[in-house]
């Protein structure tokens, strides 16, 4: 059998930087189908090749259509290929303007698909633990792809759930638990994530650095000031028009 993504396969360019390698395009010079190949150097350590080897065991498990596809992987070396779905729309982050976010109805489509990545996640016990813009990509429709499970873990196993204590993400999207609590439950900390990406989608900007009270921004959360920037910018007013109804679904 012929090796996977060896022979016939053109690399076009790196589409990207991560923390222990780059991400590189091939497509293939007969069928001009395309993927994403991680390059990821194991050398740097015990600790690199393990987490590698945790992402690959998670990504199998995976298959949703909000979910990058894995492929399959390749080792050589100290070298790993992870062969991934190509999104070719880049990251959701460069889709959200600066202080502006992007049109309400785009937001809430994301929204929709980013919610329906999670709930498949925690339905077979992973979590991701780093949700934000970075780690969302869309392919060429538009349709939004969850990536990089480099932090993922798995938080229940045969219908038992083990709380998390270890402290990993990013701070602006971290649930204010992780910072306060020696254990904490791992679902609602990628909720809260993604709370915090509508909220970037929604007002073009994070609403504080960290969920600590320590921090202005979310202590005047906290106190409910949504007077304040970002949510005076998502305060959303529905237009009821004759003859129209509110659904609550
Ligand atoms: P980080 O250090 O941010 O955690 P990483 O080493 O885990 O990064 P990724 O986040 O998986 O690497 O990828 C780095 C970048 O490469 C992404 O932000 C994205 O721009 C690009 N990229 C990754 N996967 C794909 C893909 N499947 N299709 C298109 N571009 C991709």
């Amino acid at each position: 059998m012929a090796v996977p993504f060896v022979q016939d396969w053109d690399l076009i360019q790196t589409l990207g930087e991560g923390a222990y390698g780059e991400v590189r395009l091939l497509v293939n010079r007969q069928t001009g189908e395309a993927v994403a190949v991680k390059v990821i150097d194991t050398s740097q350590g015990k600790e690199c090749s393990e987490n590698v080897k945790k992402e690959i065991c998670i990504n199998k498990v995976l298959s949703h259509p909000n979910v990058v596809r894995f492929f399959g992987h390749r080792r050589e070396g100290p070298t790993v290929y992870l062969f991934l779905e190509y999104c070719s729309g880049g990251e959701l982050f460069d889709r959200i303007e600066p202080d502006l976010g992007m049109p309400e109805r785009e937001a809430h489509r994301f929204f929709q698909q980013l919610i329906a990545a999670v709930e498949y996640l925690h339905s077979v016990g992973i979590t991701h633990r780093d949700i934000k813009p970075e780690n969302i990509l869309l392919d060429d429709k538009d349709n939004l792809k969850l990536s990089d499970f480099g932090l993922a873990t798995m938080f229940r196993h045969r219908g038992r759930e083990r709380r998390l204590n270890r402290l990993c993400g990013t701070l602006p999207y971290v649930a204010p638990e992780l910072l306060s609590k020696s254990e904490f439950s791992a679902q609602p900390a990628d909720v809260w994530a993604c709370g915090i990406v509508l909220t970037a989608m929604l007002a073009g900007e994070l609403p504080w650095d960290q969920p600590s009270e320590s921090c202005q921004e979310y202590s005047d959360w906290l106190q409910k000031k949504t007077y304040l920037s970002p949510w005076k910018k998502i305060k959303h007013t529905p237009s009821v028009g004759k003859g129209s109804v509110i659904k609550i679904v």
